[in-house]
């Protein structure tokens, strides 16, 4: 656990084991999340991620939290950074497509828009803790929307310019996985609305 690469390894296998027993993602078409019906298909950082260049990736620091939901710690790990090929192989088609392709799933299709379990939301792509039920709410929208992440520190959020609009999107800091975006028309206590992708995330129910 204490060698990024050994940890990293071990991630990405907890992922891949956990594919066959995961629900089938029956999605197949998108639209935007927010008030906009668009397709959203765009990669801006595709050619960084996928670049086989011999620059190391650099060292990033997670929030742990426990299968009781509790945080466990902070952890330095190296950032995960695989070609579309190998993240192909890994998920499911429309995981790909929102998490790799930063891609938006069609609302009201996602298997946790309308979840109401207490749990975590883990990134689809490297099971790192980034929203928790207890910060859940009913935005009306169709996505899984909550009013704030469950560590800052877990997620990144940058300025996205694409489709013609604003917006300020919202990935996961260890893999870079797209998971949606966030405005500021939320509830309190913050004001905001992190509208994310179920197809980004998978549920782990509290132990
Ligand atoms: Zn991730």
């Amino acid at each position: 656990m204490s060698n990024p690469r050994e940890y990293r390894e071990e991630k990405v296998k907890v992922v891949d084991g956990q594919r066959p027993s995961r629900r089938a993602f029956l999605i197949t078409s998108a639209s935007a999340c927010g008030a906009f019906a668009l397709w959203s298909l765009h990669s801006p950082k595709a050619a960084s991620a996928a670049g086989g260049g011999s620059k190391p990736p650099g060292m990033v620091t997670i929030v742990e939290f426990g299968a009781n939901g509790k945080k466990t710690g902070k952890e330095e790990l190296a950032r995960i950074v695989k070609t579309d090929a190998e993240w192909q192989k890994l998920l499911s088609p429309i995981s790909y497509q929102v998490a790799r392709q930063a891609g938006t799933e069609r609302p009201y299709t996602g298997d946790t828009w309308d979840l109401h379990e207490r749990g975590l939301f883990r990134c689809i792509c490297c099971d790192t803790a980034v929203f928790s039920s207890e910060t859940k709410f009913e935005s009306g929208t169709g996505w899984p929307s909550f009013w704030e992440p469950i560590a800052k520190e877990n997620v990144v959020e940058i300025t996205d310019r694409s489709l013609g609009m604003e917006r300020t999107a919202v990935s996961c800091r260890l893999c870079d996985a797209h998971l949606g975006h966030v405005f500021d028309d939320g509830p309190r206590p913050t004001g905001l609305r992190y509208c994310m992708n179920s197809a980004a995330m998978h549920f782990v129910k509290l132990a």
